[in-house]
């Protein structure tokens, strides 16, 4: 069978079977969305309360040396079922989810967010998902686990930069040709800064398939959080950007964040971690 329809076939299968699963997908049926019109860009706001673990998730080296790896097989709950991918990745329903199919797609090992030598897994992973958009987040760029690889992907048809593709934020790049790809993403890796401590410049990546092309947003970050999060009183916004936010969609795990946000909100937000 070809892994789209073992992918449908699991998300049939675990919403039938696994209680967290089908709840926290029904909920996201009743969210609150609004749109929002940002420098001539639609954006939509998401009240996810669901998403507080993963908007909030401690993310530094000490927090994330003494929790046990959500991603890892041997912690992930027992109704949790995968779809296996070249041998090395794991596809699974995201119990926590933004889109009304959301997977996420960890490494088999536990081997950290780094994306040089996945990003023609993620290629394949785009082509074979063709109803997918697949995203990255760099491990101080929004990954809630930086410490085991993963994928994370969500249906077509939901984020506003599929058919908003003018991001002056954005490095676009696409092409029929694998290779090509892979030598047009490593010139742009290439080019970005790295700053002193880190692995890898600072990125969140979209890529989905279509018409027989790959196109991928790159997304190069100045911060991981906006002061927003940090701020105090009326200022505060709690909202970690990463790729949903940069393809178009702002989740609000707080619903008072929620019904102040304004458009000058998210092109603040956006040029200052951009
Ligand atoms: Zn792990």
């Amino acid at each position: 069978m070809m892994i789209k329809n073992k992918v449908k076939q699991l998300f049939e299968e675990q919403l039938k079977d696994w209680e967290l699963a089908r709840n926290n997908y029904e909920a996201l049926n009743r969210v609150k969305v609004k749109t929002l019109d940002v420098d001539g860009h639609p954006y939509k706001v998401q009240f996810n309360p669901a998403r507080i673990t993963s908007s909030a998730a401690k993310v530094d080296p000490k927090s994330i040396r003494e929790r046990k790896c959500f991603l890892c097989s041997e912690n992930r709950p027992p109704e949790q079922k995968g779809v296996l991918f070249k041998e090395r990745y794991t596809i699974l329903v995201n119990p926590y989810p933004i889109f009304p199919r959301h997977l996420t797609i960890p490494a088999l090992e536990h081997t950290p967010q780094l994306i040089a030598s996945h990003f023609g897994d993620m290629l394949d992973l785009a082509q074979q998902l063709d109803d997918y958009v697949l995203f990255y987040n760099g491990p101080k760029s929004g990954a809630s686990a930086p410490d085991h690889f993963h994928f994370q992907a969500g249906n077509k048809g939901f984020l506003p930069i599929e058919n908003d593709r003018n991001r002056g934020n954005a490095i676009c790049i696409e092409s029929e040709n694998r290779q090509e790809m892979l030598d047009r993403f490593q010139q742009s890796y290439d080019s970005f800064p790295l700053q002193p401590d880190d692995s890898e410049p600072l990125l969140n990546i979209l890529t989905w398939y279509e018409k027989g092309k790959w196109i991928t947003f790159l997304f190069l970050r100045k911060k991981h959080r906006p002061d927003c999060y940090f701020a105090e009183g009326e200022a505060n916004l709690l909202i970690t950007p990463a790729s949903v936010e940069l393809g178009g969609v702002v989740i609000t795990p707080l619903e008072k964040d929620f019904e102040k946000i304004t458009a000058a909100d998210i092109a603040g937000i956006l040029a200052e971690v951009c």
